[in-house]
């Protein structure tokens, strides 16, 4: 289930942070600013693949198919935007860290 706001009721978002090298998620409310830590089945309800690389301690979220049935059409169109938003700011850390190991 997509998660609301505690604050205003908007349906929240899953954030990508980073904070001293370490990165994880934040559901975000697009509405007043309110976040709050993303557990991974928080993730997984948005339909995105938390995926913990081990070797680089980075967190990973993978979109998928918004295909939850859960989601009500709405909903779906707002992820699909975000996801939008999200692939391109993974496109863009990808060619932020260019360290060889
Ligand atoms: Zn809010």
């Amino acid at each position: 289930m997509v998660k609301f706001c505690p604050r205003c009721g908007a349906a929240m978002f899953p954030l990508k942070k980073k904070e001293s090298g370490e990165e994880y998620y934040v559901l975000k409310c697009p509405r007043c600013g309110y976040e709050e830590k993303a557990s991974k089945k928080d993730l997984e309800a948005y339909g995105l693949k938390y995926v913990v690389d081990s070797s680089k301690r980075t967190i990973t979220a993978k979109a998928t198919e918004a295909r939850a049935s859960s989601l009500s059409p709405d909903e779906r169109e707002m992820l699909q935007e975000y996801y939008e938003v999200l692939l391109e700011s993974m496109k863009e850390e990808e060619g932020e860290e260019e360290e060889s190991d």
